[in-house]
């Protein structure tokens, strides 16, 4: 069998300040950039050899566009130095419009970067200033028109709804604006009240309400139903593509168990049945490197029973589902045999169907995909 190439994922740490609802590790000591991106090259070159070739690489973080074009330049230098890229690879960067120009997207492009995924997350400035997004609904639209100018073809825009003070119809709006741009692909994600959050402090204070589990329900329905309407695939959860093949495959990657490769501070690898993770800290990521070390925290192995809740986990939040014979490649045991009970009550109830060998995820199943994975 042909071996499957792996992902490549780069996390950038640092952000010019703190967004309001963000728990993603990254610091604001730009300062320490240069010597992060000579660590991260270390980091590459030590971890030669570790997989045969990469298909995807995905820059993300943090803020990766928080870099020069000349820092990131010397990153993929040293990625296609060490490591085998496929000549067809999808190589993305996430962007904050905050930080663009045409003169930088154009140098990105021409960096070899072929897949933009901008952080956009609303075109309301006030909602903007909610969420303590350091640009506005100008900056962002601008940054869209100037991606296109720079020659990007594939083209994500990430957006948030279930917002304190958003009404169904100002997200409505929101949408019909990204959908003007008719981006490749959109994230619309539900907004989580993470601990550790300025918004979370919010809410604890009672100074704002999180939305009823009807309204958020609404909203996640309201969303399927426009992006449908304009022609979007809905193929994960929070994730819709214009067209099959702008179906982002380095996602694609974790939702299928693919190997992938994780550098940089808390990045996460995956090959067979072994995680491992580097130290979240920048401080400890650059002190071990100094030492020509890995930066590798810990590693786990897991169980074939881990594995396959993972699977069950991953594959239901995807419109393809599981592919019912893989499954039984993979784990030696019929799934619909295994969870008879409990998946004829998910079929019953219309959260599950089973269609063309693949267990899927109907559109009310997507809805509460967090909990179906339980079973
Ligand atoms: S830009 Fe992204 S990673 Fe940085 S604080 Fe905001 S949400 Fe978090």
């Amino acid at each position: 069998m042909k071996k499957e190439k792996a992902g490549l994922y780069i996390h950038i740490p640092f952000c010019q300040s703190k967004c309001a609802y963000c728990n993603f590790y990254s610091i604001t000591s730009v300062n320490l950039i240069p010597k992060f991106v000579a660590a991260l090259v270390k980091e590459i070159k030590l971890s030669k050899g570790t997989f045969d070739s990469f298909d995807t690489i995905y820059i993300g973080g943090g803020t990766p566009s928080v870099l020069t074009c000349e820092q990131i330049a010397e990153i993929i230098a040293a990625i296609n130095k060490f490591f085998k890229i496929d000549s067809k690879a999808e190589i993305t960067l996430e962007v904050n419009p905050g930080d663009l120009s045409l003169g930088y997207l154009t140098s990105l492009r021409s960096l070899g970067i072929n897949r933009l995924n901008i952080g956009v997350q609303s075109f309301d400035d006030k909602i903007l200033r909610f969420l303590g997004r350091r640009h506005n609904a100008n900056e962002a639209r601008q940054s869209i028109r100037d991606a296109r100018t720079a020659g990007f073809k594939n083209l994500g825009i990430d957006l948030i709804y279930s917002i304190h003070g958003q009404s169904i119809n100002i997200w409505k709006k929101t949408l019909a604006k990204a959908i003007s741009f008719k981006p490749e692909h959109l994230s619309c994600y539900q907004l989580t009240l993470e601990t550790d959050t300025l918004l979370y402090k919010k809410y604890r204070e009672e100074k704002i309400k999180e939305p009823s589990e009807n309204l958020q329900r609404k909203f996640f329905y309201t969303t399927a139903e426009e992006l449908e309407k304009a022609g979007y695939i809905h193929y994960e959860v929070s994730n819709f593509t214009r067209k099959n093949n702008f179906k982002s495959r380095h996602n694609i990657k974790y939702w299928r168990h693919s190997p992938y490769l994780g550098l940089g501070p808390a990045a996460h690898s995956f090959l067979d049945n072994r995680r491992w993770w580097n130290y979240a800290s920048v401080k400890n990521y650059l002190e071990i490197l100094a030492q020509g070390k890995m930066p590798v925290e810990s590693e786990e192995f897991l169980t074939p029973d881990q594995l396959k809740l993972e699977t069950l986990f991953l594959g239901l939040r995807t419109s393809e589902g599981i592919d019912l014979i893989l499954y039984k490649k993979r784990f030696n045991v019929d799934l619909l045999i295994d969870k008879k009970n409990i998946i004829e009550s998910l079929v019953n109830n219309q959260f599950v169907e089973v269609k063309n060998g693949h267990l899927r995820t109907t559109l009310a199943g997507m809805a509460v995909a967090d909990s179906l994975a339980l079973i």
